[in-house]
């Protein structure tokens, strides 16, 4: 899952708008920033693969440290630290949302995550294998789903996520089966392509973040503007 994470991350912010929205979308995204910096480090192992539809291409071979669920576990309980200073509720918020990566990613990994770094216990119920450009669109019905129950809990706040919403279906539309970057970047030399694809990963992860944390921030301050 890619878009599907900012979707519930705003949704998490929805239901819980006095937690600092940092916490909250770095959060949701945390597990594959560090993905992406581990796989640029040569510790992650992805084989390029034309038919790993929707639109990531690759089979992901190695990603323990960072996708197995001890390793999103260890990496929740390091991202709730980082907030200690605001408090148990956001620190709490901020674990949960790293955790929900996890379960938003198993539905639709093809049995690579791993219960703990080497090990064959692996989960993920592959219905990026099993249904390919299906999958991508049931990610955006998701995210569209997600959208409209925000929408409806801001309403009652008086909070307009207009453009946050704008920027989420963007994204669904960033990464789909027509346009991935990565079916191009396999066509280069390895192991270039495979860095070059985990290096796409972390600024596919840090500059959405980036965004979508300051159009949710914009949202709020206007509403506390108005009141
Ligand atoms: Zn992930």
């Amino acid at each position: 899952m890619f878009s599907g994470h900012f979707a519930i991350a705003l949704l998490i912010k929805a239901l819980y708008p006095k937690i600092p929205t940092t916490s909250i979308i770095w959060g949701a995204e945390w597990i594959d920033v560090i993905n992406g910096i581990f796989g640029m480090a040569g510790i992650n192992r992805i084989t390029p693969n034309p038919q790993a539809t929707p639109y990531m291409f690759v089979d992901l071979d190695f990603m323990d440290y960072d996708h197995s669920l001890a390793a999103t576990v260890f990496w929740s309980i390091i991202w709730s630290l980082l907030f200690i200073s605001h408090g148990r509720k956001t620190m709490l918020v901020a674990g949960l949302s790293s955790m929900a990566h996890w379960l938003a990613d198993w539905p639709f990994h093809n049995s690579d995550l791993a219960l703990y770094p080497h090990s064959s216990i692996r989960f993920g119920m592959g219905l990026w294998g099993k249904l390919g450009t299906t999958a991508w669109i049931i990610e955006a019905v998701f995210c569209l789903v997600l959208c409209i129950i925000v929408w409806r809990l801001n309403e009652k706040r008086g909070v307009s996520y207009r453009w946050a919403f704008i920027f989420q279906m963007a994204l669904v539309f960033q990464l789909t089966p027509w346009t991935s970057p990565l079916h191009y970047v396999f066509q280069l030399p390895r192991p270039f392509a495979d860095r070059l694809a985990a290096a796409m990963v972390f600024v596919g992860s840090v500059i959405p973040s980036i965004i979508m944390t300051r159009l949710v921030d914009t949202a709020e301050e206007k509403k506390d503007k108005k009141n």
